[in-house]
């Protein structure tokens, strides 16, 4: 795990997704890197306003309700901003923009040159 990978700039994004074994996904970059997570740590960090109290921040989400094995059903683009996630549990309203993927890359995930 590097942390000197080049951040992606305004014109990069996800180039090509990868399932990584039964419950990793793996993220292609534009600008080159790869970054990897548990699909299960995507899915608790979703921030859309059923996981998350729009107005205090607050998590809505209890981690205790999400499988161990949830996985992601279909990941679809959203304009050119962002993944929406269809999650095996149910969940479908979340948006990650690609600014959250790779910050969630730093945290819960790895990221590769
Ligand atoms: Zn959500």
């Amino acid at each position: 795990m590097s942390t000197e990978v080049a951040a992606p700039g305004p014109a990069d994004r996800p180039s090509r997704l990868e399932q990584d074994g039964p419950d990793h996904l793996v993220i292609h970059w534009s600008h080159g890197p790869r970054t990897r997570y548990p699909v299960r740590a995507i899915r608790l960090a979703c921030k859309c306003a059923q996981c998350v109290d729009e107005w205090s921040n607050d998590p809505l989400l209890d981690p205790a309700s999400v499988p161990q094995d949830v996985r992601p059903l279909r990941i679809e683009p959203v304009g050119n901003y962002g993944l929406q996630f269809e999650w095996s549990d149910g969940h479908g309203t979340g948006i990650f923009t690609f600014d959250t993927l790779w910050e969630l890359a730093r945290s819960v995930g790895e990221i590769h040159a």
